[in-house]
């Protein structure tokens, strides 16, 4: 079943992000932050349904939120969102899924690449809000001018001494990390039972991050995934 929402306001967040604000019409959403909905609309004649996840906490009552959605050239969905104007509408399902804040007392690690922020954001600042330990938030994109929510994320670290922001990039050089994001978690962390991790984005790292957390000695239960991401390294 999906609820209507319209769109009431767009802006472009890096040159292939876009940021839509949507107000649902008839509906309202209590969702825990973290959870995603799925999109639904119709192309030449066939249903096309995509995951997104909302980057706000939801507001106005439980009628608004935000969804920060990548372009892709010959992408479906993507493309057909970055075409959407003010006014416009567009069906959408109650958020559900397996990425939400367990834990409110235990220290936490946010691990992302991509778009894979956008879950992360949201628990973030759920956790901000919530938490009583320390959070550390790892981010990896290619270059500088994609990463997603820089300044949001510089301005909450400087407003919060238990918050603590890394960042590394594959592809160009620069004064900060390099590299593959998951390389810095044994560098940059220490006592890693004390702590909960939540990871997504591309297959590889979350699969490589689960492994690496293994190897330091933290339970799988204190991993938390989309879930998906091992069957498409396998596939
Ligand atoms: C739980 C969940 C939450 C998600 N949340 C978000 C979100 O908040 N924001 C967001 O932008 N995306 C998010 N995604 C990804 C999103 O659902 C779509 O997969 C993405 O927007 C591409 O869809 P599309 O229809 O535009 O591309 P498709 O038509 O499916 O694919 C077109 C082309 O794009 C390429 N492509 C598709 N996805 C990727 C990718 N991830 N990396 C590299 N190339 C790709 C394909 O190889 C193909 O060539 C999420 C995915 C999941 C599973």
């Amino acid at each position: 079943m999906t609820d209507t929402a319209e769109f009431v306001s767009i802006h472009r967040m890096t040159p292939k992000v876009k940021q839509f604000q949507l107000k649902l019409i008839d509906s309202s959403w209590d969702f825990k932050p973290g959870q995603h909905t799925v999109i639904h609309f119709d192309r030449d004649g066939k249903q096309v349904n995509r995951p997104y996840t909302p980057t706000s906490l939801p507001f106005n009552s439980g009628k608004e939120f935000t969804l920060a959605i990548k372009r892709y050239g010959d992408g479906n969905a993507s493309l057909y969102m970055h075409n959407r104007e003010v006014g416009d509408n567009i069906e959408v399902e109650e958020p559900h899924g397996n990425l939400y804040l367990r834990n409110f007392d235990r220290d936490v690690v946010f691990v992302s690449t991509g778009t894979g922020i956008t879950p992360m954001v949201t628990m973030l600042k759920h956790y901000i809000k919530e938490g009583r330990g320390k959070a550390y938030f790892f981010y990896g994109e290619k270059t500088q001018e994609n990463i997603m929510y820089r300044e949001t994320l510089d301005q909450l670290e400087a407003e919060n001494k238990d918050l603590k922001v890394y960042y590394s990039l594959s592809d160009e050089e620069w004064k900060g990390m390099e590299g593959h994001i998951q390389e810095y978690i044994p560098k940059k962390l220490e006592r890693f039972g004390e702590k909960d991790f939540y990871v997504c984005g591309v297959p590889q790292m979350v699969v490589q991050t689960e492994e690496l957390l293994k190897e330091k000695g933290v339970e799988p239960g204190r991993v938390f995934t989309e879930g998906w991401e091992r069957d498409a390294v396998e596939d």
